[in-house]
């Protein structure tokens, strides 16, 4: 391919008949959703040569990072990792100007990949789906959007985000507050001043751990309502200078090959020993080296010190150690300590975050002791105290992905809705497709890796395997792909066995939707590994397609219009 056709695909001879026009009602492809996922199969599916709409709720591309912009925030994998591979062009031309970086230059990357590969034209902004049901006789998706209009394409794409859908707890009189209330999943632009304010942060999950010290700076008065102390990780931010800069972008051959290796789907420089099978001064030694240096690397000090059970006691024991030293108060520091098992949950990375707690301003509320019981017009109020307030972030986290999906209200065959497919919790085949929803697939999902590590790393792989699927119905002229039934049953069975092999699935997180009430509670990501996950979709494309039935094209359709109608 020509710079000038990276760059503009309709410079390119395109390899099937487009009928898309700008104001169309109809499409070869629906995708929802511009985040990361949205992006590149957009990509993808033009270079196949269909005509595709995007539908996109914000007013720009980014997803995650379009909605997250509360103080702080920013990517806890590093840059070299959480960015795309699939252009070699792309990542000779972009410098990360940090280790982790921030939400904006996120924004700014997406942005850019966006306007060098000519996506934005085929997007909708400010355009939210809110129905779409599977028309039998045309064989079709129909799409309803909040603007009206409704839009036909032979295949959906629901690549709405894994943490889109934000939670915010239904708590008494959340409604006769009278300051501010913010969710950090759903920041406003505009800049939010907390100076000289008296702020409550409610959660202490990754987004909460990012946001409280910057509120702190800030704020006259800083209440931390926590629900579960986490674990927190240094991060140890820092600039890439730009040798560093050079020897990363032209090392990214080596550097993705690493990568794809990794479990995670970003490197972590895994150490080589058992942690048993080196004296204790040498564990001490790494442990102390991997938490200066910041970063998910500690938690791969030694290949078995999350599973070993004697072995994580001691590594827990090493972080608990840390708070205590970073934490003034003993008190304060206990209840900031956590009871559970380190990587039962999934790690937190935070920048001098236990030392928040020295700050004169700040006052730590331990939930598991007095639980909140509401909000009132002037603050919030728990079992014990009431904590006049000016404003109020929910750090609350996210209707994790299921959320996003079960709002589409999709309607497949026979009117099956996704709420009863899914009444007793996410079930599909490989985290793309659902029994019933012919030619509706999902990336990042319920039964994808996606959130088990480098969520870009993963929807590569599942978009790259998604266009494959797509170019081999064109190929054999085929209609529509659906899993069976049992292809589902069996994803699940296998996604709870993955899951039983790591300590994630022992305790109560958004994995297992036990933060949203009345949600089933289902362990619903894939655990066994990006590479064993890679592995499993490629013998099954190369078992053609198995898992999944096929419909054919009916004969006389002409070529073209029959290609893009699979
Ligand atoms: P989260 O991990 O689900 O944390 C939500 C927090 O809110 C938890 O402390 C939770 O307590 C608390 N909470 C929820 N409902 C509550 C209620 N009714 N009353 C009191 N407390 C309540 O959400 P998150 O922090 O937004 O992170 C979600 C995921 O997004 C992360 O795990 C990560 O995958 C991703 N993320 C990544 C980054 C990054 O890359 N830097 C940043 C932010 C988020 P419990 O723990 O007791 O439920």
């Amino acid at each position: 391919m020509t710079r000038a056709e990276a760059v503009n695909p309709a410079a390119r001879a395109p390899v099937n008949k487009v009928y898309f026009m700008q104001n169309s009602q109809s499409s070869d492809a629906i995708i929802i959703g511009a985040g990361f996922s949205g992006l590149y199969l957009l990509h993808k599916l033009r270079e196949l040569g269909l005509s595709v709409v995007v539908f996109e709720r914000g007013g720009d591309v980014g997803g995650t990072w379009y909605w997250n912009r509360y103080p702080g925030a920013r990517c806890d994998i590093e840059s070299t990792w959480y960015s795309y591979s699939f252009s070699p062009e792309l990542e000779r031309e972009w410098k990360w100007s940090q280790r982790y970086a921030k939400q904006e230059e996120i924004l700014a990357y997406a942005g850019h990949v966006a306007d060098r590969f000519a996506l934005r034209p085929f997007i909708r902004f400010n355009t939210r789906v809110d129905g779409a049901h599977f028309d039998e006789r045309a064989q079709e998706w129909v799409v309803q959007t909040d603007v009206g209009a409704t839009h036909r394409a032979p295949l959906l794409f629901a690549a709405t985000g894994p943490l889109s859908d934000s939670n915010v707890p239904p708590l008494p009189g959340l409604n006769t507050f009278a300051g501010e209330i913010h969710h950090t999943g759903a920041w406003p632009h505009q800049a939010v001043d907390f100076a000289g304010k008296r702020v409550g942060i409610v959660g202490t999950g990754s987004s909460g751990v990012q946001t409280i010290p910057m509120v702190a700076r800030q704020a006259a008065q800083t209440f931390v309502f926590q629900r579960t102390p986490q674990f927190v990780l240094p991060a140890e931010h820092r600039e890439v200078s730009e040798e560093e800069s050079a020897r990363i972008r032209s090392d990214y051959a080596q550097l993705r090959t690493l990568q794809r290796s990794a479990p995670t789907g970003f490197w972590a420089n895994p150490g080589p020993h058992r942690f048993f099978d080196v004296s204790s001064e040498e564990r001490a030694e790494e442990l102390e080296r991997r938490w200066k240096n910041g970063g998910f690397a500690f938690l791969q000090a030694f290949t078995d010190m999350l599973t070993n059970e004697k072995a994580n006691v001691e590594a827990s024991a090493f972080v608990k150690r840390k708070i205590c030293d970073a934490v003034n108060d003993p008190e304060i520091a206990a209840r900031l300590t956590p009871t559970f098992a380190l990587g039962a949950r999934r790690p937190v990375l935070g920048d001098r975050y236990y030392e928040t707690f020295n700050q004169t301003n700040v006052t730590l509320v331990d939930l598991k002791q007095e639980p909140i019981v509401g909000l009132t017009t002037d603050g919030l109020s728990t079992s014990q105290h009431h904590f006049p307030l000016d404003a109020i972030v929910f750090a609350t986290g996210f209707d994790a992905l299921t959320g996003a999906i079960l709002k589409l209200n999709l309607k497949g065959r026979d009117g099956i809705t996704i709420q009863d497919a899914w009444a007793d919790g996410p079930k599909n085949t490989l985290g793309f497709m659902v029994h019933g929803f012919p030619n509706f697939f999902m990336l990042a999902g319920p039964g994808s890796p996606a959130v088990r590590g480098c969520v870009i790393t993963s929807t590569e792989q599942q978009v790259d395997w998604l266009a494959d699927c797509v170019a081999h119905m064109r190929r054999h002229r085929l209609a529509t792909i659906e899993s069976t039934a049992q292809s589902d049953q069996a994803w699940v069975e296998t996604v709870n066995e993955a899951a039983g092999t790591t300590l994630t699935s022992t305790v109560d997180s958004w994995y297992l939707g036990s933060n949203i009430p009345g949600k089933p509670k289902v362990f619903m990501p894939y655990s066994g590994g990006f590479g064993v996950y890679r592995d499993i979709c490629d013998n099954v494309a190369r078992g053609g397609y198995e898992r999944f039935t096929f419909s054919k094209a009916p004969a006389a359709a002409p070529a073209e219009q029959a290609a893009p109608s699979c």
